[in-house]
């Protein structure tokens, strides 16, 4: 396999991500053949992507949309082969005829999916930090097992991958390439995450709990799912990235600092001990750590114009208010308190989420909640599959018996 030629699986093609992986695809194809893609509800939208792309496997959650899948492609003489369930993410990110797999799934359905694909030793380019959060620990260590490569895509990482000499990112996120130990620490002294502050960075406190979920799905800068929308907006997004950024580059709490910066811009920066920050910087369009991973440790086009920056006018930097961003804090308790802890924070917010944009909760409760689970439900050691399975599905059931009181 070359950077230059990799057949693809896109676990969530019919998202956000998945859509902004297809149009770099559509630049290149002969080099990005794909060999499956999934979707979950936007049937008509994945029977397109079949037409277009020709894949051998299409997924789709169950036999009825598989039924309805089947009957368009007939209509458009397609003959993607349409398989179904959860078991069949787990196939077609594992194929031995798939090089890369795009990890594009939201929330905690794609955990299985891309931790097979790395016990399978595949490249594997993450944009799905809930599974990271969730089973980091077994992540890292199927990348080490299976020789497998990670890439991130939350363009904070990504900015941060591409700060980060190789010495320092090869033991942990492709551990195949050899490099010497006792320089590995490349003298990296702590790493900024920038936030864009979300939707209402501005808005007066007393008007949170009367926030919508329409208001809430509108991003001031990028343009993402509705679960990830949300999260930008609570910044509980940023507490996921927090616990993301520990696994992928090794680093502790202490180390990883959040700085508001509402231009999203620079899209995140390292600080060395010398004294120097090395930033990324670019439009805010996810093409750009799409095609950095795609084409890693090479670069391809994007299709994203290089940033103007006599046109990107002042950039700017605050410190994140915690009153403002009561989820936030969530994160770095997480990862202090270890075990399972990140796990029940993500469960519980993405079924408050869910209830939030299903009108079930005011705004505020999605961080009130999620606290109540961290405090409510007992930590245990992350140490296997079933464990982080059991406790996601305790702590949804904690959320939705809370759910009831509003
Ligand atoms: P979207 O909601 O736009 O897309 C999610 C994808 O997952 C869709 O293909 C959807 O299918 C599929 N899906 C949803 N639920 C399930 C399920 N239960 N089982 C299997 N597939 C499912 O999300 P995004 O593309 O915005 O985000 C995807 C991931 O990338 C998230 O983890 C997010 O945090 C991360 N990310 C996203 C960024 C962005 O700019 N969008 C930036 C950084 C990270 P369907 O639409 O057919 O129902
Ligand atoms: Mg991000």
């Amino acid at each position: 396999m070359t950077p230059n030629y990799q057949r693809l699986t896109i676990l969530g093609a019919t998202g956000s991500i998945g859509a902004s992986t297809l149009n770099i695809v559509r630049l290149t194809p002969e080099r990005y053949p794909i060999f499956a893609l999934s979707g979950h509800h936007q049937v008509d939208a994945l029977a397109a992507l079949c037409h277009e792309f020709s894949p051998h496997y299409a997924v789709v959650p169950d036999e009825h949309t598989a039924l309805r899948l089947k009957t368009l492609l007939q209509t458009l003489a397609c003959r993607t082969q349409v398989l179904k369930g959860a078991q069949a993410l787990i196939e077609i990110a594992t194929d031995p005829s798939v090089d890369c797999v795009m990890a594009a799934i939201v929330g905690a359905a794609g955990l299985a999916p891309t931790y097979a694909a790395l016990k399978a030793g595949k490249r594997v380019l993450l944009a799905n930090k809930e599974a990271l959060v969730m089973a980091g620990d077994l992540m890292m260590q199927a990348i080490q097992e299976a020789k497998a490569t990670l890439l991130p895509i939350d363009s904070e990482h990504n900015a941060i991958f591409q700060c980060l000499p190789l010495r320092f990112l090869a033991p942990r996120l492709f551990p195949a390439l050899k490099v010497d130990p006792l320089l590995a620490h490349a003298g990296v002294e702590k790493i900024l995450l920038t936030a864009s502050g979300g939707t209402f960075r501005d808005l007066p406190l007393a008007q949170f709990a009367s926030i919508t979920p329409e208001a809430a799905c509108q991003h001031p800068n990028w343009q993402m799912g509705k679960k990830i929308t949300v999260d930008s907006a609570t910044m509980m997004n940023k507490a996921l990235e927090v616990i993301e950024a520990h696994y992928l580059f090794g680093l502790n709490a202490g180390e990883i600092d959040v700085v508001i910066h509402p231009q999203s811009i620079i899209h995140s920066l390292v600080a060395y001990t010398d004294g120097s920050l090395l930033a990324q910087l670019g439009e805010p369009d996810m093409r750009i750590p799409i095609a950095n991973a795609l084409a890693w440790p090479e670069r391809m086009a994007s299709g994203v114009k290089p940033l103007d920056l006599l046109q990107a006018g002042t950039l700017s930097f605050k410190a994140l208010d915690p009153i403002r961003y009561p989820a936030f804090s969530l994160g770095y308790e997480a990862l202090t308190l270890g075990g399972t802890a990140a796990n029940i924070i993500n469960a519980a917010n993405e079924r408050a989420v869910a209830a939030f944009l299903s009108h079930k909760i005011p705004f505020t409760a999605i961080a009130q909640l999620t606290r109540e689970a961290l405090n409510a439900i007992p930590i245990q050691a992350a140490s296997d599959f079933d464990t982080i399975i059991g406790i996601d599905l305790q702590a949804r059931a904690f959320i939705d018996q809370c759910i009831k009181t509003f």
